[in-house]
């Protein structure tokens, strides 16, 4: 019996079922995800309620990248505050909300960009991920990156900045001037919650924000 049952969930896995309902009814084994091709289902599957790093003890939900997946720009910062914890969606605060009006100085809409994190979990009193805490989330920001291939992406603050690019080098010093990930330009600028603490930076942020748009429209 114990055979037949191993047998029916390698031929499962096979087929790409990755999880199983065990039920009463029959029949016993409920088949109830199929491995999606779409790579955003794919990673948000693999995903799931994550414990792979001590954020978990402490969230709320997961919060996932969200916008268009064929996006030429894409905004990523640093880990969900206390609003996206609440609400699973990245940008809902006071930041999220200026982040939307910076999206829409350039001329487009939140929908038309893609928006997300290098933490999906809100860390303890919105403190800075620990590299361990990052070395665990990044890799899936990175695989929908690859998957999207925006042609640009603006990294928001010091945090996103060091861990997008891999460098030690501050926003002070990156700021302004595009960097690049992957052979895709990478625009480093202040993140909306400091604009919101320090307006007088918000000058400093149209500019760079005014460089990406001249490099979308015109390539
Ligand atoms: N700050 C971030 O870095 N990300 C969010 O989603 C919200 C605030």
């Amino acid at each position: 019996m114990i055979d037949l049952v191993r047998k029916r969930l390698e031929h499962l896995r096979e087929l790409g079922v990755d999880s199983i309902r065990l039920s009463t009814e029959t029949p016993a084994v409920t088949r109830i995800a199929k491995t999606s091709a779409d790579p955003f289902e794919q990673i948000h599957q693999e995903i799931g309620a994550c414990t792979r790093c001590p954020l978990h003890e402490q969230r709320t939900h997961v919060v996932h990248t969200e916008g268009n997946r064929k996006a030429r720009l894409m905004f990523v910062g640093e880990a969900p505050g206390a609003d996206e914890d609440a609400q699973a969606r990245p940008f809902v605060g006071r930041a999220g909300q200026l982040l939307t009006k910076i999206i829409e100085a350039i001329g487009m809409k939140r929908e038309d960009v893609l928006i997300g994190n290098v933490n999906r979990c809100r860390p303890p009193g919105n403190r800075a991920p620990m590299p361990d805490e990052v070395a665990m989330c990044k890799p899936f920001l990175l695989r929908e990156i690859a998957a999207v291939q925006p042609e640009v992406i603006v990294v928001l603050g010091n945090t996103a900045t060091k861990n997008l690019l891999d460098t030690r080098e501050g926003i002070t010093k990156l700021r302004g001037n595009f960097q690049d990930y992957k052979g895709i330009r990478v625009m480093p600028t202040f993140h909306p919650a400091y604009l919101l603490r320090d307006p007088s930076k918000k000058r400093e942020t149209w500019e760079d924000l005014k460089k990406v748009r001249d490099y979308l429209d015109n390539p």
